[in-house]
């Protein structure tokens, strides 16, 4: 494996990290607690073509590498995950499934206001009756002459609120097995309107908006289809495998924020005369943290590496994207934790952000597939091996 950094990927790691530091950082816990969707740096972040990382040249975008968008990515999440959420919902959840999966009609009109910033994406396939399993989907689109009508509701869709494309699934039949037909729509909102239902107050992550989508007779045009009618599926878990590395990323940049946090800590605050990192079950505890961080982005980085050298599709890349994802997100609850713990009383408090980062983590072994959901695809794609 190749662990040199190419130019532009040193330079857009680069780039964000002066983000964090000038723009980010001084407001970061404001936005936390007020819960307000952060406008003004997803319009700095436009501006500086992380909105389109993935997004190749020809459509708008910066055209980075897989590893150049994850290293932004995880930079930001050391600071602020809703931000980090945003930027993976645009790139990942849904510029990725575009490049991908669209018509080069599609590609024209979809990715320029996506990676231009002007119109952020969701990616909307959980309901209510169908979480790890979307074959119980309920939602329904019937075709109607030149029009497909989609009917049913969608929840815990991040930027629910503030996306003007959508990427949603639907029932469109039933297979000769019985089994449900689904099919992935390209909705674009301006001109096929659907609503926010419920906006839903969250554990943490609180600028980053999880939301209801309701979907009543929503007309959306015969070529909005992503994909082939009734490839659903594959699109939605070709776009997960993918997506479990952005999700094992943004637990690196929580866990190496959380570090860092705790490490300066331990190294100013003094009891019994001595500074705490200077008693060895603290600075042991520290030891174990970056030792798990590292572990997790080998991981990661293997994971990139096998998708690059052999494709989406392969068993070796969606098996270790599992187990990245796996280990990352349940690296990230110990690591946060450990850091509230060394800063003892005062990590209980806003101020230091250290709870923050804790509850934070707790997202990651559920969203884009719960750990019991990575086991099962690790076991299966393992016995197969
Ligand atoms: C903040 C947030 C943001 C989100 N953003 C999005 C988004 O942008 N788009 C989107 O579509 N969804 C989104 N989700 C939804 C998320 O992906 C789901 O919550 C997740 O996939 C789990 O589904 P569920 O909540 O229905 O849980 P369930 O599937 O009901 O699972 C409940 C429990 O049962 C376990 N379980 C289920 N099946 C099995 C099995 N076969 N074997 C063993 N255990 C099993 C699960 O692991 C879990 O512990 C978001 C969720 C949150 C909380």
């Amino acid at each position: 494996m190749d662990f040199a950094f190419t130019e532009e990927q040193q330079m857009l790691h680069q780039a964000a990290a002066e983000f964090c530091k000038s723009d980010v950082e001084p407001v970061a816990l404001k936005l936390e607690n007020t819960r307000e969707f952060p406008w003004d740096l997803t319009k700095r972040m436009s501006e500086m073509g992380f909105m389109g990382l993935v997004v190749p040249q020809e459509y708008g975008g910066v055209g980075a590498d897989y590893l150049a968008y994850l290293m932004v990515e995880g930079e930001l999440a050391k600071t602020s995950i809703s931000l980090s959420m945003t930027l993976g919902a645009q790139n990942s959840l849904v510029g990725l499934p575009i490049i991908n999966f669209a018509t080069e009609a599609q590609k024209k009109k979809f990715l320029p206001p996506l990676a231009a910033g002007e119109k952020l994406g969701c990616f909307a396939l959980t309901e209510p009756g169908a979480g790890s399993d979307p074959a119980g989907m309920r939602t329904t689109a019937i075709r109607k002459g030149d029009k497909w009508v989609i009917n049913g509701t969608k929840i815990y869709i991040t930027n629910g609120s503030v996306a003007k494309i959508a990427i949603v699934w639907a029932r469109t039949g039933t297979k000769p097995d019985g089994k449900a037909q689904i099919t992935a729509f390209l909705v674009d909102r301006d001109e096929s309107p659907f609503k926010t239902g419920t906006i839903e107050h969250k554990m943490g992550v609180h600028a980053s908006p999880t939301t209801e989508l309701v979907f009543e007779d929503c007309e959306v045009p015969a070529d909005a289809v992503l994909g082939k009618e009734g490839d659903g599926f594959r699109v939605a878990l070709l776009t997960l495998n993918t997506g479990r590395l952005s999700v094992a990323t943004q637990c690196l940049g929580l866990a190496q924020g959380a570090y860092e946090r705790a490490k300066k800590f331990a190294s100013e605050r003094e009891q019994f005369g001595s500074k705490i990192a200077d008693f060895q079950a603290i600075s042991f505890k520290l030891a174990d943290m970056i030792t798990e961080i590292n572990a997790a982005r080998g991981l990661v980085w293997q994971a990139v590496w096998l998708k690059e050298q052999f494709g989406l599709n392969d068993p070796r890349f969606i098996s270790m994207a599992a187990q990245a994802k796996l280990f990352a997100s349940e690296m990230a609850e110990r690591v946060t934790s450990s850091a509230v713990q060394i800063h003892g009383g005062y990590g209980y408090m806003t101020e230091y952000r250290v709870e923050e980062f804790f509850r934070a983590a707790r997202l990651m072994t559920i969203v884009e597939g719960t750990s019991e959901i990575q086991r099962l695809t690790i076991s299966r794609w393992e016995m197969k091996g």
